[in-house]
């Protein structure tokens, strides 16, 4: 099952793509898709639904963030094998976790502001990772029950003040409109292996990620019970999984984002992003 909400922002619905790919109004059976609908009785009873009864919306209407309300939204550094070598750091011996200001969340669609001035705005396309139900030290081989399920991600970042302002990942991780997530949550039942997913990205039509959820370094089962040895996880908290090889900083000469700029996103069974770049102010 594939969830979204569409709408302004601020005044988005809850809606699930048909069949054919049409997106069909939730309105008027859920107020909101916030976490409590993530529990797996209350996604079976959505699973139910027979979808070709309830509204069509317009498909050129706007995709928001596919959750209302997430709490928490965390990001995991230099998973991917190739990515740890361009960044020119050892493989890590445990999942290196930063967190994303929730304000940084938007539609997989919406425009990236880099912040006034940035010359170091990059790109990362990731796996989106979102919890269904509390998950509190849990195991690596439980894990995956706590998982709703899954979103394709860009966990944008500003090199400058990740690297270069004395410390703490999130400075350059959470500028409004950083964390571009969906179309779509798509239920776990849907994505029955999470470690073999392709994923894509392009700069101005030119490629510049390519690889596949097998590269992980660390599963996302792995990750789901790591994270949650030091931290509740609760419905709605998102965890981006890390990036593979080919963001702007590992470039020789590196390469960042520049006004006008449109990066294209895709990942097997997740849908795509596109997202056009200006800068604040401009
Ligand atoms: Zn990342």
């Amino acid at each position: 099952m594939k969830l979204c909400r569409v709408g302004a922002p601020g005044a988005e619905i809850p809606a699930a793509i048909d069949a054919q790919g049409a997106i069909r109004s939730l309105a008027a059976l859920v107020p909101d898709l916030g976490p409590e609908w993530l529990a797996p009785e209350r996604l079976a009873a959505l699973a139910a639904i027979d979808l070709a009864r309830l509204p069509l919306v317009d498909p050129s209407v706007r995709i928001g963030v596919p959750v209302a309300g997430i709490r928490q939204f965390i990001g995991i550094a230099l998973n991917y094998r190739k990515h740890a070598e361009e960044s020119g750091q050892p493989l890590p011996s445990e999942p290196i976790v930063f967190t994303k200001a929730i304000t940084s969340l938007s539609g997989p669609n919406d425009g990236i502001v880099m912040p006034p001035g940035s010359e170091h705005s990059d790109w990362e396309i990731e796996l989106g990772i979102v919890i269904g139900t509390t998950a509190r030290s849990v195991a690596r081989e439980s894990a995956l029950r706590h998982v709703a399920g899954y979103c394709l991600a860009n966990d944008v970042s500003e090199r400058h003040w990740q690297n270069f302002r004395n410390g703490q990942w999130n400075k350059g991780k959470s500028f409004d409109s950083f964390g571009p997530i969906g179309p779509w949550l798509v239920t776990a039942d849907e994505i029955p292996d999470p470690q073999a997913l392709a994923m894509e990205l392009s700069l101005n039509g030119e490629r510049m990620q390519a690889s596949n959820t097998s590269d992980m370094i660390f599963s996302v089962a792995e990750l789901v019970s790591y994270v949650s040895q030091f931290m509740t996880l609760l419905p709605g908290d998102v965890i981006v999984s890390g990036t593979p090889g080919g963001v702007g900083m590992g470039l020789k000469p590196p390469r960042y984002l520049r006004q006008g700029d449109v990066l294209r996103l895709s990942m097997d069974g997740l849908g795509t992003q596109t997202q056009h770049v200006t800068m604040a102010g401009r």
